[in-house]
């Protein structure tokens, strides 16, 4: 690791492990629950666990933490793959905790010898009853006392199918008065007569996670288990299943805060309900914080792992300015972005006085970039402009066109407005212009100053193409998220008009189109139809507000 760079605090522990000797290779995970695609939050988690093992050159699996199989689904699994590879990061292996269900039944029927275990035939509801609360101890459970043998002999049945779901569980042996509720002798296991996606029918048992977890950690040899603030209290417990079922080495949990953002919608749970309710297109809908929905908005990986080094890790809950990630972003795509010219809501202008077919123009790629350069754009008699940059009687201040006034094409010629052509209902048709020949580039001149200068295409060889804008899901405010959603986060522009050099961008491809913003080509642009996803817009209102 760097000597200059600032550590966080798992680097801090993960260090003081190596130079005491504790730990040898660092081995971390990441364990997601296959229930849903992966959203921002979990990029977080992705750059620590794999991020702290290349700083420290160890390694980090992949691990589906697949032992609820209710919810969990194969699209699911691939997709996480794919948007884990996507993000920059390769799992030293794909691993399933359900592919440990034998070694945690072993454990669990070594606790059970041990006089650590047992099976209880109370049902959930009185189970919850007998727990106690916060500030009264729980009472015993009646089965708490049944001997080991019959422990074991009760646990073959359930796992041979004998009882039906909630006639029985098992539980730890712990402590009733325990403080911390989660010690109270908290359920191991319990019957699911369900399949599983991956072992099928073979059980009809299914541990719990502060039993699963900690037994997958161990058995990967994890050093490092990082997970989110919610288990610090879960950690008595992972602690208790790693010693008394004998983990050696043992492998030790430590908590960070989870990513909030600010109008961002991070629970699996909910982002589900928007697909199911068809609120969005799919979990890859734009607007979805998802993994795979920042993609096909035309997110990258880099400003991704940029933004989640930035926020830092920290011991305690915050929500962070979804402003910052478009910051971010916008300082990426503002290096690779080829520059583009669009025009999303097209007003025509004649130049009356231009004479000849045409010629092209010269435009940048990309500023100050050596091995973008120049491309051709053509320029003739009609071309089009924003629909917005011209006032038919506009303020002092607007310094776009307007009759009698002059703006710059960019890269091409001063152009003043000399007439307004109107359709019947009055909205205006088209304009007449004219055009200083002597005022593009090398020309007599060039210099002269005009206070706009416009984006614009030429209308000859523009292509249409439908442009898709995108906002926030949630409102800005805060409460139930039903009553936040944003019935204006998508905006189609189905006449949009790009330069011919547009033509030929590909799904994913990602452009600044002048004056309005990044796009990207969406994944079901086509050359016949051509879609781009709004990215982000230029006006960095996070970087203002923090002198960034
Ligand atoms: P959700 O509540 O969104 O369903 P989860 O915690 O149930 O998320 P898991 O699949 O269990 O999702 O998460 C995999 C890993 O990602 C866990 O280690 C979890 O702590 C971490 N993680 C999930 N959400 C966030 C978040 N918002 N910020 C940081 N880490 C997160
Ligand atoms: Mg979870």
């Amino acid at each position: 690791m760097s000597e200059n760079k600032a550590r966080n605090f798992i680097e801090e522990i993960v260090e003081h492990d190596i130079e005491s000797g504790l730990v040898k290779n660092v081995i971390t995970r990441f364990p997601p629950e296959p229930n849903g695609y992966l959203h921002i939050g979990h990029a977080k988690s992705i750059c620590l666990n794999f991020g702290t093992a290349l700083n420290y050159g160890g390694k980090c699996n992949l691990r589906y933490d697949d032992t609820n199989p209710v919810k969990e689904d194969e699209e699911y699994i691939r997709s996480i793959e794919r948007d884990v590879r996507w993000l920059g990061f390769e799992p030293a292996a794909v691993l399933y905790g359900s592919d440990y269900f034998e070694y945690m039944f072993e454990c669990a029927l070594k606790l059970i010898d041990k006089g650590l275990a047992y099976v209880c035939d109370l049902s959930a509801d009185e189970i919850r009853e007998y727990r106690g609360t916060l500030t009264e101890p729980g009472k015993d459970s009646p089965y708490r006392n049944r001997s080991a043998e019959e422990n074991r002999r009760l646990f073959l049945e359930m796992r041979d199918g004998i009882y039906s779901d909630g006639e029985k569980v098992l539980r730890a042996k712990i402590d009733m008065a325990s403080p911390n509720l989660n010690m109270r002798d908290p359920v191991l296991y319990r019957i699911l007569h369900a399949p599983h996606h991956r072992t099928g029918g073979k059980w009809c048992i299914y541990p719990m996670y502060d039993f699963a977890h900690p037994l997958e950690d161990a058995y990967e040899k994890v050093t490092h288990s990082i997970c989110t603030l919610e288990f610090e209290d879960h950690r008595p417990l992972y602690d208790w299943v790693v010693q008394n079922c004998g983990c050696d080495p043992a492998p030790r949990q430590y908590e960070f805060a989870r990513l909030n953002l600010t109008r961002t919608i991070m629970s699996k749970r909910y982002l589900k309900k928007l697909v199911d309710e068809k609120f969005v297109s799919g979990w890859d809908d734009p607007r979805m914080p998802t993994i795979s929905g920042l993609r096909r908005r035309g997110y990258t990986p880099e400003a991704i792992r940029d933004f989640c080094e930035r926020i830092g890790v920290a011991k305690s809950n915050s929500e962070v300015d979804a402003g910052l990630l478009e910051h971010c972003l916008r300082e990426h795509l503002g290096q690779i972005a080829p520059r583009r010219m669009a025009v999303l809501d097209p007003l025509k202008v004649i130049i009356d006085n231009y004479e000849g077919d045409g010629e092209t123009v010269l435009s940048e790629n990309l500023p100050k970039s050596e091995t973008a350069g120049m491309r051709n754009m053509s320029f003739s008699r009609e071309i089009y402009i924003e629909r917005s940059d011209f006032m038919e009687d506009p303020p002092a201040k607007f310094f776009r066109l307007a009759p009698g006034r002059e703006v710059r094409l960019k890269d091409a010629y001063i152009i003043q407005c000399e007439a307004v052509e109107k359709n019947p209902d009055g909205t205006v048709a088209a304009l007449h212009c004219t055009y200083d020949p002597d005022s593009k580039t090398g020309g007599a001149t060039a210099g002269r100053k005009v206070k706009g200068t416009l984006h614009w295409v030429d209308a000859k060889t523009a292509v249409p193409c439908e442009i898709r804008l995108y906002d926030f899901l949630l409102n800005e405010g805060e409460g139930d998220f039903s009553a936040r959603l944003n019935e204006q986060s998508l905006k189609i522009l189905p006449n949009a008009l790009i330069e011919a050099a547009g033509a030929s961008a590909k799904p994913g491809d990602r452009f600044q189109f002048l004056r309005q913003g990044y796009f990207c080509a969406d994944t079901d642009s086509t050359p016949e139809k051509l879609i781009f996803n709004l990215i982000v817009n230029l006006k960095d209102s996070y970087a203002k507000a923090n002198n960034d």
